[in-house]
């Protein structure tokens, strides 16, 4: 007999149904010479109740049955008496596959603090809550698929490994082959990296859009989810040095076009959730209060609040908030100004546009007024920004000129060059950061939480 997911037998099971259920012991306890065991199989955020009559030969296993251990249960479904579970399960028999020192067992029943949970990166996808961020993880990253697929998007793979190093976001790792004890050095002293396994300087991206371009400018409309890498040393609770992106490119669109996307990406992805997560969101608002069914449901319906740049810094110079950063025309807006805008001026989420062309990258549409881009960023509550895009520089000698002002190299980027120079059209896309998304959905404050295996600074233990 096949193994049943909890999941499922709480769905479609019928009463009087043999099964055989896997999982990890959560808690055991006796009463009255029965025995009671709440299994967790990860598949959900419900355990299932397992009952041992004194008289089963299981009733002898249950000593061994600590919580942590991996056991299988075999019985038949019964409708259960107690409040708040549909079934139990009636256990004839007991394999104990791993016990779980009772003792040492990190997990204990009180709750554990999110730090501690971290130092044990191994063990806490066993919690109600890691599971659950683990699970809206799962269908958000689904849905982010089914989305773009249905939309007739072309899902592209974009490099890892990349030699350019133009992208001006943040510092870049170096992937080398080099001895680095001893590496070659040039006539300047620097680093020879045409001895170098690529013949040249290769880092870890931080983002496929470029890639992504070539493949829109071909394909049509392209997306990419995959990771992307930065070497900053911001140890925030909204950074990782490795996270996932996911970066729609369309051919023919213009910054509109791409703000309505976004858009229609986000409640889609709310209702996703509300769809298949309800019950690991019901959880986390319960236990964090960071997240609602309510707020998911409001967000999946309403159209977010459009502002220019210019008039973000007028909103901000009004505040009277006290900044830890000045607020001026031309600045970048910080977290904290994000922040005030979404948090407290207009309560959700917020797009901003037309940045000025200093502050953005090289690569964004310049508007007919020459002091700003075509740029877009979706801020968020309590996160800030979550989505960056624009409407891409198509005019050759428009891209040349702010390329040379930004001192990028053209060497290797003749290609991107190539773009302007056959076929040219406009076209638009963003970048979301999956971690910040999630982070969002679940409420999560910290992003090393909605990761397995968050990567930050001095942070690199599983
Ligand atoms: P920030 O200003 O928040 O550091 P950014 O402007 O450098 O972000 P972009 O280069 O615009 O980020 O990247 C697009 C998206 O990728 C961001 O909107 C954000 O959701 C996500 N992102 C960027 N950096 C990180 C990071 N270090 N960790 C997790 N997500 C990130
Ligand atoms: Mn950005």
């Amino acid at each position: 007999m096949q193994r049943l997911r909890i999941k499922n037998i709480l769905s479609e099971g019928n009463t009087g149904q043999a099964v055989n259920i896997c999982g990890w012991v959560r808690t055991r306890r006796e009463s009255k010479g029965i025995g009671f065991i709440a299994l967790s199989d990860g598949s959900t955020q419900e355990t299932l109740q397992l009952v041992v009559p004194e008289a089963s030969q299981a009733f002898q296993k249950l000593i061994h049955c600590n919580t942590g251990a991996a056991i299988k249960a075999t019985g038949l479904l019964k409708e259960s008496p107690a409040q708040g579970q549909r079934f139990e399960v009636e256990v004839s028999g007991i394999e104990i596959f791993g016990d779980a020192d009772p003792v040492s067992y990190p997990l204990q029943k009180k709750g554990h603090t999110l730090e501690f949970l971290r130092e044990i990166g191994h063990l806490r996808p066993r919690t109600n809550t890691f599971g659950a961020v683990f699970r809206v993880r799962n269908i958000l990253a689904e849905a982010v698929h089914e989305f773009f697929q249905c939309r007739g998007f072309i899902w592209v793979h974009t490099p890892i490994i990349t030699a350019s190093d133009c992208e001006g976001a943040g510092d870049l790792f170096t992937v080398t082959s080099l001895d680095l004890q001893k590496p070659p050095k040039g006539d300047n002293g620097d680093i020879d990296f045409t001895q170098d396994f690529f013949g040249k300087h290769a880092y870890l991206t931080v983002s496929g859009q470029l890639e992504a371009e070539f493949l829109a400018m071909s394909l049509g409309d392209v997306y990419t989810f995959g990771p992307t890498f930065r070497a900053e040393n911001s140890n925030t609770s909204r950074h990782l040095s490795e996270f996932w992106m996911i970066e729609p490119e369309m051919a023919f669109a213009d910054l509109k076009d791409d703000m309505q996307l976004a858009e229609e990406f986000f409640r889609f992805l709310c209702r996703k959730i509300l769809e298949k997560g309800e019950s690991d969101i019901a959880f986390l608002e319960k236990f964090y209060k960071n997240t609602s069914i309510a707020e998911l449901k409001t967000l999946a319906e309403k159209p977010f609040v459009h502002i220019s740049y210019t008039e973000a810094i007028k909103e901000l110079e009004k505040s009277k908030e006290k900044f830890e950063f000045p607020v001026k025309w031309g600045l970048d807006l910080q977290s904290e100004h994000e922040r005030y805008l979404t948090d407290k001026v207009f309560k959700g989420p917020v797009i901003v546009t037309d940045y000025p062309k200093e502050i953005k990258a090289f690569y964004m549409r310049l508007n007919p007024d020459e002091k700003t881009v075509a740029a877009m960023d979706i801020l968020v509550p309590k996160i800030g920004e979550i989505i960056g895009g624009s409407q891409r520089e198509e005019r050759l000698e428009v891209l040349t000129e702010r390329m040379r002002h930004a001192e990028i190299p053209f060497e290797n980027m003749e290609w991107y060059l190539d773009l302007r120079r056959y076929g040219s059209a406009p076209h638009a896309g963003f970048g979301l950061g999956f971690e910040r998304l999630v982070q969002y959905i679940t409420g999560m404050s910290n992003i090393r939480d909605v990761i397995p295996c968050p990567r930050a600074p001095q942070t690199i233990k599983f």
